[in-house]
Parts: structure tokens; sequence; C-alpha cells
């Protein structure tokens, strides 16, 4: 965490008497003296060991939330990653950079669910990027902040954000055309590119004159990685890390533009998770919930109006998903919900609030796909504890690799999220319970959901193959609830 320098001290002023009569001295003046002494040692002090927090609450700035699908913190340049992001970089020197920042879910869906209404995703009940949708009525980002006098506009580059499966709450605008006549595939979207993604949301904030909060979502980096050119050269190796690139080129005119603005716009960058890139052995994300896929680059910076210029910082404090909603309602003004799960980071920003934060996360969509078991987990500072038959725990602070599975050797030796709550306050480990039974109930009411269909779907196969067997012999029947391509997104 950087420091702010202290403010050199300026001459004592000149006394009014200085040019006047010249008057007695008050044997009170030496101690008023070592008074202002003391004062201004004091407050140099402060200035030098109060943490730098280049945010300040503005009631009517804008907001801009940008999500960057499929992008994993160590990607950008400013993370030290590979991709050339200029962009992002300067970004992150005028704002707070968090260095620990997670999601609560792996895929797409689920993810941006968690962003949006700050709930994990027990709460919300958006576990995998199909068959769910947000249920009516719930509060989001955009409902809350447009109580508070703002338009909202959503502008969205790929389907599985699509207005039907419920993400467009509280928004009265939500752009999510696509380019028509893709046929999905496996791993292959309908998705609309970066560059006209970000034109839509840039023509809708110029014609807004009151504060408003935008919600730009950018799919390139996901798979299949092919960054137009001259990134598909420069990456030619890399093309993940080309898609990367490009992204930040993509966004450079919507930063400008606001940076230009009168009115100070509150700035808001993550990802809804990363991309493993063979690590731990998965190609893209998912199956499981290891660093690469699980950690999320977060940048928060304002920009334009008065703000000035400001010095950037780095944060260790662990950041969440959730605590987004309240961190940006937070910074406008907004009253603070008191029923979600997620705390300002403002405070902890400060130096004010040094307490630890437990993050849920999950990776359901192997389990309610095909069968396997469900991975659930936990992270208690440095800690990660993943929830499965052969559980896993990892110390992050030594192992950010995740390389030296430490269940079987260290203080946890069995797979119960207790074992892992004794290391914590009591606070904690009622959050730990809640979050372990909430998640046990909703499986099984998930299981029981898939069973109920598979039995119907096999009972309709039946009673066709039956009817079929008196007729003329045909093509096999397809159940209607055959499953699609499954796709991770
Ligand atoms: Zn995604």
């Amino acid at each position: 965490m950087t420091r702010r320098r202290a403010r050199r001290a300026s001459p004592a002023p000149r006394g009014a008497g200085a040019d006047g009569p010249r008057r007695r001295r008050s044997p009170l003046v030496p101690a008023a003296i070592v008074a202002v002494v003391l004062a201004l040692t004091a407050s140099a002090w402060w200035l030098c060991t109060r943490p730098v927090v280049p945010l300040a609450r503005f009631a009517d700035q804008n907001v801009l939330l940008v999500t960057i699908d499929t992008l994993r913190a160590d990607a950008l340049g400013c993370y030290g990653g590979r991709a050339a992001t200029p962009v992002l970089d300067r970004l992150a020197a005028g704002g707070v950079r968090f260095d620990f920042a997670h999601a609560h879910a792996v895929v797409t869906l689920p993810s941006h669910a968690s962003i949006l209404t700050g709930e994990y995703p027990f709460t919300h009940g958006i576990r995998e990027n199909s068959g769910y949708r947000l249920a009516p009525g719930r509060a989001t980002l955009a409902t809350r902040l447009r109580a508070t006098g703002r338009a909202a506009g959503a502008f969205v580059g790929a389907v599985v954000l699509d207005a039907r499966y419920g993400l467009n709450a509280g928004f009265d605008h939500y752009d999510d055309r696509l380019p028509v006549g893709h046929v999905p595939t496996a791993i292959s979207m309908p998705e609309r590119r970066g560059d006209e993604v970000v034109a839509a949301a840039r023509r809708w904030i110029e014609a807004q004159s009151g504060p408003w909060f935008a919600w730009v979502h950018l799919y390139d980096p996901h798979a299949p990685y092919a960054p137009p050119s001259p990134y598909d050269t420069q990456y030619a190796g890399a093309p993940y890390f080309g898609e990367v690139a490009w992204v930040d080129h993509v966004l450079a005119p919507l930063l400008d533009e606001v940076r230009a603005g009168t009115r100070p716009t509150l700035v808001v960058v993550t990802s809804d998770h990363g991309e493993a890139l063979g690590e731990h052995g998965e190609m893209t994300h998912g199956l499981f919930a290891y660093e690469p896929t699980l950690r999320v680059p977060l940048i928060l910076a304002q920009v334009g109006g008065a703000t000035g210029t400001s010095h950037g910082t780095v944060s260790s404090v662990p950041a969440r998903h959730v605590d987004l909603v309240p961190t940006i309602l937070d910074l406008v003004g907004a009253p603070a919900p008191g029923d979600l799960p997620g705390r300002s980071l403002v405070p902890a920003l400060a130096g004010q609030d040094s307490s630890d934060r437990v993050s849920y996360f999950e990776a359901m969509s192997a389990s309610l796909n095909r069968g396997w078991a469900p991975l659930g987990g936990v992270l208690a500072g440095r800690e990660k504890f993943i929830d499965l038959p052969l559980p896993e725990l990892y110390d992050l602070a030594t192992d950010a690799g995740e390389q030296r599975n430490l269940a079987d050797t260290a203080r946890v030796t069995d797979r119960m999220y207790s074992d892992v709550a004794a290391l914590l306050s009591p606070d904690q480990r009622e959050e730990l319970e809640t979050m372990r039974q909430q998640m046990q109930e909703r499986v099984e009411k998930e299981r029981k959901r898939r069973a109920e269909l598979n039995a119907a779907a096999e009972a309709a196969l039946k009673a066709e193959r039956g009817n079929a067997e008196g007729k003329a012999p045909g093509p096999t029947p397809v159940p209607a609830t055959a499953k699609q391509p499954e796709s991770r997104n």
C-alpha cells in the first residue's frame, strides 16, 4: 500500500504584530508554540501514515461498470501479464487496483448475477448458464442506482447475457442485440465484437443529460481466440493474450469520453471469471475453481469532472464480487442495503476496517450437467478450501499456484467446512455454516429436479418407442429434453 507524502510544512505565518505595535510576550506563548508544534507533528504523522484512497464520494457521479468476460487477472499488463494493456494500466495508475479479488462462480451468468445483485449464487439462485433466470423483482445494481435518479443502460456482448435470463432487471435500456445467423457450438456462442458494444454504449451515454449508470460487457477474450489485426500477428503464438490486448484497445474511446466529461465518473473494471489456459488440466473455465479462473482483476477509479489527478494504489485487501454493489452505493452516497453479504471496500482502503472477509465460491456446471460431485469452497484470508470428496486446502500466501494440497497434512484433515471454520472467528464460522447448509439444500433440490426431468424424458421415449413398434420403422425419436451441446461461458 502506498503512502501519501507528508506535505511540506509552510513557513509560519507572520503574526499581526510583526508590522504593528510590539506587544509584551505573554507567558502563554511558549505553551501555544508547543501546542502548535505538537499539532503539526501529529498532522504530519497522520498524513504520512494515512493510506491513500483515490476514491471520493460524489453523489451525482456517473457509474461505468465494465465486465470483461474470461479475463484472468494476471493477463493484464498492470498485473504483470503478457498482454499489452496501456488503457487499463493507465486507469489503474490513477485508481485502486485490487490484487486479491475473486469471483463466486466460474461461468458467465451466475458470476454476472453476483456482480449485479451483490448476492452469492445460492441466494440469487443462478448456478449455471442454462436453465436459470433471475427471479423477477430481485433488486440489482441497476434497480438501486435508478432509485438515486440515474438512467441505467446495459450493453452486452454475448447471448449468455440475453435479457431472457433476467439480468435486465432495473435497466431502462438493455442492448443485447447480436449478429444473426451464428450457430452456437460447444465453445462458440453468438457474440458482438467489443468495438461494436463500446460504440453502442457511447451513443447512449452521449444522449444522457443527467447522471447515469452504464454496464458494458465485452466478450472478446472468450474462446475461440481470434483477435483482429494487428493483434492476430502480434500474438500469433498466444491468441488469448491478443484478445486481451484488443479488448483493452477498444475501451480507449469510452474511457477518453468519460475522462473529458464535466461530471465525474466512477469506473469499475472486473471480469466474471478467468481462463485456465491448460493449468490444472483445464483449458478454458467452468470445471474447477483454481485461481486462474476464480481470481479476477478489479480496478476502481474516478475520472472526469473535478476529480483531478490521483496517484494510484495497489490494495491487498481481499475483494469479492459481492462487495461491488455496497462499494458503488457507498461512493455515490446511497444507503447501504443491510441484507447483502458484501461490504463497502472504501473503509478497508482507508484502514478503517481490517476484519477478515470470507468468500464463498462454487463451480456447479460439472455437477449439474455430468453428475460430478458439487464443487464449493471458501477463501478465508489467504487460505483456500475446496470442498470435494478429495478435499483441497491451499495457502495462497506461499503457494499461489495451488500445487501443495495441505488437506492431508495440515490442520484440516477432512472435508467438513467446520474444520476450516475452527480457524475463524465466531461470526465467520456462522457465515460459513450458513453457506454450507444453503448450498447443500440447493444442490439436493437441483438433483431432484434433474432426476424428475430425466424420468419424464425416459418415459416419453419409451412411450414413443412403444407406439413406433406397431408402425413402419423410422428414425429413432429424440426426446425434447435431450441435452444440447454444453458450453461454458
Ligand atoms: Zn464468462
